[in-house]
């Protein structure tokens, strides 16, 4: 089963006007596998410029939204809005939605299954805290938040679905998962969701690592038959950005 390669760049809350027009020139510049899916995923108020701006081999996405699609939400975005500028990708669960802003497994589930009821795709993301991994719960936590991830989803809205496996600890701290270690959770989880979905969304679904992901350790991870792409935080701000959508090259 061949799944197309996928990096994104995740800038979280960096960038400013001319961070995206040197970023784009680049990008643009750039001799880019053919082969890889690429999206970035700039701050919303610069969501509609980047699209403007970026070439056609890359797409954009929202960092998050919410789940209904007008109202009473000061500060939101709906997935609505996003269909409406022309985003066709969402980020939803990052960690740091998680951990700094509260966002419970439910509240995701809720987001993912409304955000692609509405035809967008998401980058749904998953992952344990290093006290997790030390306590051995990591297949745990990341199998809960997939459960509930899918009981807001039917099977063919998978195909919408990106799983990015971004364990905590290796988030911005430097600490990369080894390729190891990035492969086991990757093959459990494809054989969790083969039991728990089924076969074809365990074979068709791309799984990708995020984690202090640069240009010189993403050679080694894109070598593991399991890891179908990165989410980059960090190094998706530089133009190392290049060599890990070219990992594969
Ligand atoms: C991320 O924000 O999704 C991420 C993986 O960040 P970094 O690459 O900086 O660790």
């Amino acid at each position: 089963m061949s799944r197309k390669f996928f990096v994104g760049g995740n800038w979280k809350m960096n960038g400013d006007k001319k961070f995206i027009t040197e970023t784009i020139e680049y990008l643009g510049k750039a001799n880019l596998d053919k082969n890889v899916e690429i999206v970035i995923a700039p701050p919303s108020i610069y969501l509609e410029c980047v699209h403007y701006l970026a070439p056609r081999n890359i797409q954009v996405s929202a960092q998050n939204c919410y789940s209904v699609a007008k109202g009473a939400f000061t500060g939101e975005i709906s997935p609505v809005m996003l269909n409406d500028i022309g985003i066709e990708w969402v980020i939803i669960g990052h960690s740091e939605r998680r951990n700094v802003f509260g966002e419970t497994d439910n509240l995701i589930a809720e987001k993912i299954g409304y955000t692609v009821g509405t035809g967008l795709k998401v980058i749904a993301c998953v992952g344990e805290k290093l006290e997790e991994r030390e306590a051995g719960q990591t297949e745990a936590v990341v199998f809960q938040q997939v459960k509930a991830i899918n009981n807001k989803l039917t099977e063919s809205d998978w195909s919408r679905v990106v799983i990015a496996y971004e364990p905590v600890w290796a988030i911005g701290t430097g600490k990369t998962a080894t390729p190891q270690q990035a492969q086991e959770v990757h093959e459990k989880l494809r054989e969790f969701i083969k039991n728990e979905i089924s076969e074809k969304v365990a074979n068709e679904i791309r799984i990708i690592y995020g984690g202090s992901v640069t240009g010189s350790n993403a050679k080694d991870l894109a070598k593991e038959k399991d890891i179908d792409g990165f989410l980059v935080g960090g190094a998706s701000l530089k133009p190392e950005f290049v060599d890990i959508i070219n990992a594969k090259l």
